[in-house]
């Protein structure tokens, strides 16, 4: 190893350029979840897609359009919707209509366990209604049985022209399978820990049933594959593992990650390692909602993921210093607010109106140690003043100082002049 000495001189074999941040890409399959003309493209170079799962009574045919409704304006591109009895599947057909009346075309997913044999069998309305179907093979049946009913799901989904998803959950694992598992792992001259032949369980699982998938008929490239765990180090453990074992496109989430901040940064630190490494292609938010939470919180967590890693961007970003002493009044933190709010709360406009403003980096911050550095790196950016500076705040266009505001007007300013950018650099005459 190279010896480091406190030296400025770089030793000759360190002077390399640091390799740029870049998430690595993993070679996929590509599935179809479509409804219509509508497309949602799975892995094989698309976009990583977000998902979100309602948590209304299906039954309650309304409630859950409603629900997918607001879950696809959030910006979730499939939306999955439990499909557990007669009467919920009988609802999908609704479901699917109410949203095409009022235009929402964003894929639905049924959830099946135990009986979605039988359900899609008894009610092929909604069978056809769905675009894709999740097969938990822990929850098939067993034995005989369960391969009889395995099979019975995906010969539906190849006649119905579907995409499935082999979702296996270490909370409901094929227990058969464990137990074969766990006897060859007795054989071993140094057995593995039983947590690994967890992972080998989970794994196994996923593998040998899109095998069967694939032989009863279905499109190999609309099989895709989950194995969710609830904890980080577990969840990146097995996907590392799946990832290099097969090229289906791989839909990623940390099951029952929790509530409020313990969910969101589980699944972001969960979520991160593995996306970095290009492994994932579609991701779900598991967050259990706080009481009176919109369930669009799962959706927006997913987003912001996505953006932090630099894979996606879907609303402009406001970087913000968190403040300190040298900033004791709250005027920046209520302009970064406004000024948030206000891009957050115009993109459904702008998303037409302004293509690519999703890309827009704007600054507000707090003082001038590091406000006008981190101004000239934004796209527009304004350094208010410190406790002590001078009541003035530079304003930077495109890393140039641009002008200097003053006053109490100083938000309203600022604000209109984010506004004038946007219609120059991203109107449809630019
Ligand atoms: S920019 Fe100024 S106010 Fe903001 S954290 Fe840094 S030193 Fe504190």
């Amino acid at each position: 190893m190279t010896e480091l000495h406190a030296s400025t001189a770089m030793p000759a074999e360190l002077d390399q350029p640091i390799a740029l941040g870049v998430a690595q890409v993993r070679k996929t399959r590509q599935g179809v979840v479509a409804w219509g003309d509508h497309r949602v493209t799975v892995g094989g170079g698309a976009p990583v897609r977000v998902q979100a799962m309602t948590n209304t009574d299906t039954a309650d045919a309304i409630g859950t359009a409603i629900q997918v409704k607001e879950l696809a304006l959030a910006g979730s591109e499939l939306v999955r919707i439990t499909v557990n009895n007669d009467e919920a599947a009988k609802a999908v057909p609704y479901i699917r209509e109410q949203l095409d009346r009022m235009g929402v075309t964003v894929p639905l997913i049924g959830d099946f366990h135990y009986n979605g044999h039988r359900l899609l069998s008894d009610h092929p309305a909604c069978a056809e209604a769905l675009s894709k179907y999740r097969i938990n093979p822990g929850n098939v049946g067993r034995g005989d049985k369960g391969d009889r009913q395995f099979g019975q799901m995906v010969e539906l989904a190849a006649k119905y022209d579907k995409a499935i998803r082999i979702g296996v959950n270490w909370g409901s694992l094929d227990q058969d399978l464990l137990a074969r598992l766990m006897d060859q792992n007795a054989q071993r001259a140094r057995p593995w820990e039983a947590r690994q032949v967890m992972y080998e369980a989970l794994i196994t699982s996923a593998l040998e049933s899109a095998a069967k998938a694939e032989e009863i008929g279905l499109n190999g490239n609309n099989i895709m594959l989950s194995c969710k765990v609830s904890n980080v180090q577990d969840l990146v453990a097995v996907y590392q593992a799946l990832a290099q074992r097969c090229d289906h496109a791989l839909h990623l989430g940390l099951t029952e990650a929790g509530m409020g901040t313990k969910g969101a940064v589980a699944s972001a630190a969960a979520l991160s390692v593995l996306l970095q490494q290009g492994i994932g292609d579609t991701i779900r938010v598991s967050l259990t909602p706080q009481p009176g939470e919109s369930r669009t919180q799962e959706v927006l967590i997913a987003l912001e993921i996505l953006q932090a890693l630099g894979l996606r961007a879907f609303v402009p970003s406001v970087t913000a210093c968190p403040g300190c002493g040298r900033t004791t009044s709250t005027t920046f933190q209520e302009l970064a607010k406004q000024i948030d709010d206000y891009l957050r709360g115009s993109m459904p406009q702008w998303r037409e109106r302004y293509p690519g403003v999703e890309n827009l980096k704007v600054a507000v911050m707090g003082c001038i140690v590091n406000g006008p550095g981190e101004s000239k790196h934004a796209d527009l950016g304004i350094s208010l003043p410190g406790t002590g500076e001078a009541p003035s705040a530079p304003v930077y266009i495109d890393g140039e100082k641009a002008m200097t505001l003053r006053g109490d007007a100083i938000a309203h300013d600022f604000q209109q002049i984010v506004e004038n950018y946007i219609e120059k650099r991203f109107g449809v005459e630019a």
